[in-house]
């Protein structure tokens, strides 16, 4: 029996409800989350009766027991926020539960990406024999999986790692995060940072930028940032001398980023207003597009890949591979648009993969550390199919 209970009813979890639900291997699907309207409206847009729903507060380990409890799930898939990945690991230990997420822990009075947290629950899950498998999305996910891939087929050595990430989409709105504004606008106003010789460099926000060409886009400038993945990549592929994160950003975002920083309107800290305490990013975060909301209207593609340098047979080989998605196909199957799609499918995808028992393993484990090949094989059945180029310019 295999029992999966989703956590958050956002975009990335209509993505996973979708797909948790065409897929056979899962018997019993509950979606929970703090709105239960929310679970219910994704629940029959699904339809079949397929998908149970209920509240639950992920802040709170003894709801997430008692649903646990009463649920019987044996994988959890994580798609709330960052801040919950640690009640939820907690909650998954004290009753049995397996445990998938997208994004590493965050502290909410702190934008901080670090593993650290996580990795700390090693020693917790091996013990119950419970398996916890940490960024299950698409960066980090399938952009760690391809690094597996391209170490075990095509690499004796990788040296270079440079993660491209473009969203060449347009959604009509002069102002829009394409997931949770909360957390989009903390991870890309902070330092940029990247890993050279066994350091990590820090550089000044979007201070580095640069074009690279993306397949069927074209040119786009693309802006280094700090990315979670490139914490344990560099740690489980230690020949990797560099490694760096690319994402693209139009003028117009930037210009309203750069005024909502001036304003203030991004700080997490809490100030008072009319006699309450108020967080100006979270009230910023009621008043923008919700990314759910995007869907109907947005045409083009994302284009998210690895390009590696390294050595086989003892020859230099340079190597990308990439997924395109088109944001009106992700919207017509789900709902959503190609941001919350590309997160969605490796999520359930990779929660199959372990009720399949193709990954599997006591502890915490970064997807890196799984077996590539039976998840890339299914990769483009369930919808995002890639590409591999060899010996190529890479730009970068
Ligand atoms: P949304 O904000 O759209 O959805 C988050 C959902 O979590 C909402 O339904 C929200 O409930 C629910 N939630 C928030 N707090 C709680 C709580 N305390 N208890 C129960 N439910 C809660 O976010 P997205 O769907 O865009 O993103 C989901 C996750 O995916 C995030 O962690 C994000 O960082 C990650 N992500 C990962 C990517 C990757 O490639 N690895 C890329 C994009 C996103 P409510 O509706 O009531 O607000």
């Amino acid at each position: 029996m295999s029992r999966v209970l989703i956590i958050g009813a956002g975009g990335v979890g209509t993505v996973v409800a979708h797909k948790v639900a065409n897929n056979e291997v899962f018997t019993d699907i509950m979606l929970a989350s703090r709105t239960k309207s929310k679970c219910d409206e994704i629940a029959a847009a699904v339809g079949g009766n397929r998908i149970k729903t209920a509240q639950v507060d992920a802040d709170n380990v003894p709801e997430l027991v008692e649903l646990m409890k009463a649920f019987q799930p044996y994988i959890v898939i994580n798609v709330a926020l960052p801040y919950q990945d640690l009640t939820i690991m907690d909650a998954c230990l004290e009753c049995g539960v397996n445990y998938l997420d997208t994004a590493n822990y965050e502290p909410k009075d702190e934008a901080h990406f670090e593993y650290s947290w996580q990795w700390a629950y090693q020693d917790r899950f091996k013990e119950k024999g419970l398996m916890a498998i940490l960024g299950c999305g698409f960066d980090p996910g399938v952009s760690a999986i391809f690094t597996a891939y391209a170490a075990k087929h095509h690499f004796d050595e990788i040296h270079e790692l440079d993660i491209v990430d473009c969203n060449a989409g347009n959604h009509g709105m002069a102002f829009a995060t394409n997931f949770n504004p909360e957390i989009n606008i903390r991870e890309i106003t902070q330092k940029g940072r990247y890993y050279e010789n066994g350091e990590w460099v820090e550089t000044a926000p979007l201070s580095v930028h640069q074009q690279i060409t993306y397949p069927n886009i074209g040119e786009r400038d693309s802006y280094l940032l700090f990315h979670e993945e490139l914490e344990s990549l560099v740690k489980h592929f230690p020949s990797i001398k560099r490694a760096r994160f690319w994402m693209t950003f139009g003028q117009e975002y930037l210009t309203h980023l750069r005024v909502i920083q001036n304003i203030g309107m991004s700080r997490i800290d809490e100030v008072e207003y009319n006699g309450m305490k108020i967080v100006p990013l979270q009230f910023l975060k009621a008043v923008l597009p919700d990314p759910k909301s995007l869907g109907e209207n947005y045409e083009g593609q994302t284009s998210i890949g690895c390009r590696i340098k390294g050595i086989k047979d003892g020859k230099q080989r340079t190597y990308y591979i990439y997924n395109n998605c088109d944001h009106a196909e992700a919207y017509k199957e789900t709902g959503t648009q190609a941001v919350s799609y590309t997160t969605g499918v490796p999520a359930a995808l990779g929660a199959a993969m372990f009720v399949k028992g193709l990954w599997k393993g006591a502890g915490v484990f970064n997807v890196e550390q799984l077996n590539p090949d039976p998840f890339l094989a299914e990769l483009g059945e369930q919808g995002l199919p890639w590409i591999e180029k060899f010996d190529i310019d890479l730009e970068v």
